[in-house]
């Protein structure tokens, strides 16, 4: 029982800790704007921004806390072990429905979530593109990728502990490693699925990002453009592959920004390329995995930890929701250094593309960027330590200019 109470209160915690975190960001709304920064929005873009920001407030509120009313719930009533004992097959098979039970259910909680996400409060905003049609497509492509992706996992996972008791951390570590590759190295497969890709017609931008490519001795598969404007206004681009790379550009970043800004959005791409970044991300994301394997292992050691949720051994699944729902602080930890390393990169990239003399274009993409979703000009210190992967764009102009 104390085991139970436990973890229900560490979950509580979780919860205060964030809405701590939205309010010290509050407290620095009010806050004047650094100066690089103040000519980012006009006036009626700020009042904009205002009140984007306070409806997504309202709208996680609500969110939070009827998945955390669900989740208490959930392990107050010990629904995980009822539902579980009501399949009667093998082992295998019953893990199978649970997880399918599971992960069906939240896929349903989420779409009205999801729905007033997309089509009342970023289509209040101008955000939204998505149709019907594409919200729920997106919806079942993703339950049943998701479902495959996690089925190869856990049931790999669960043989390999069945099969070589504590020694099965060992080789769990090495096969999600491997998985974890597999999936990176097939990113563009999934994407995909989701998106269409069409290589970047000849012209002007072409021409600038194949020199850009050439002075930089990238090697590049191809330039995609694609159509994220099937979804969203919101533009990205980004650069994957460990050798030859492929560079995809958004449509709303090709249609909508200059060529000098893309070439320089691209020199920072290749900043990180230059420096090797994705190889150096992925030791880190390694290590990651196996903290988290070893946590899994502790759990899975205790049988007492799902017995007191009404299980009568051990179960796996459950033991892995138990591991998400504890290892918050754990997770925090181990996103502060993530993301301070991950904004060193950005800094990296950033000074790659400056020297190159693409400074300024650079900034002025940044902004435009920054206009277009309307990002927080000012957040805390102590949620971009935590959340923020790039460094804030006041920070990046100053470290730019330098
Ligand atoms: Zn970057």
């Amino acid at each position: 029982m104390i085991i139970k109470i436990l973890i229900l209160i560490s979950y509580v915690i979780e919860n205060i800790f964030d809405f701590v975190l939205v309010k010290l960001n509050d407290s620095y709304v009010k806050k004047p704007l650094p100066e690089n920064v103040k000519d980012v929005y006009d006036e009626a873009k700020y009042n904009k921004w205002i009140n984007y920001r306070n409806d997504s407030k309202k709208f996680s509120a609500v969110q939070t806390l009827v998945s955390a009313a669900i989740t208490l719930a959930l392990f107050i009533f010990n629904v995980h072990a009822r539902v579980f004992n009501l399949f009667t097959f093998n082992k295998f098979v019953n893990y199978i429905l649970l997880i399918l039970v599971f992960t069906f259910v939240s896929t349903l909680i989420s779409i009205p979530f999801s729905y007033y996400s997309n089509f009342v409060i970023e289509e209040k905003y101008g955000f939204n593109k998505t149709t019907i049609k594409t919200f729920i497509l997106d919806i079942i492509k993703e339950f049943v990728i998701g479902m495959v992706l996690m089925l190869i996992l856990f049931l790999g996972v669960m043989f390999l502990f069945e099969k070589f008791g504590n020694w099965g951390i060992l080789f769990t570590i090495i096969a999600v490693i491997a998985f974890n590759i597999f999936v990176s190295l097939f990113s563009m497969v999934f994407l995909r699925i989701f998106n269409k890709f069409t290589p970047l017609e000849e012209g002007e931008l072409r021409d600038s990002l194949k020199e850009l490519c050439t002075k930089y001795n990238v090697k590049i598969k191809e330039i995609y453009v694609m159509d994220a404007s099937k979804r969203t206004t919101r533009a990205n681009a980004f650069c994957t592959g460990f050798g030859k790379k492929t560079i995809s550009l958004d449509d709303n970043l090709v249609n909508h920004y200059s060529n000098d800004k893309i070439v320089a959005v691209f020199a920072h791409e290749f900043g990180h390329a230059k420096h090797k970044h994705i190889l150096k991300s992925m030791w880190f994301a390694f290590l990651r995995i196996i903290i988290l394997i070893v946590a899994l292992g502790v759990i899975l050691n205790f049988p007492v930890i799902c017995q007191s949720f009404g299980f009568e051994d051990v179960n796996y699944f459950f033991a892995f929701t138990i591991l998400t729902t504890i290892s918050w602080p754990l997770s925090r930890l181990l996103d502060l250094v993530s993301n301070k390393i991950s904004r060193t990169f950005e800094y990296q990239a950033d000074a790659f593309a400056a020297n190159e003399g693409y400074g300024e274009p650079l900034i002025g993409a940044l902004k435009q960027l920054s206009q277009d979703a309307l990002t927080n000009l000012n957040p805390h210190p102590a949620v971009v330590a935590l959340e923020y992967s790039h460094p804030t764009l006041s920070q990046r102009i100053d470290a730019i200019r330098k």
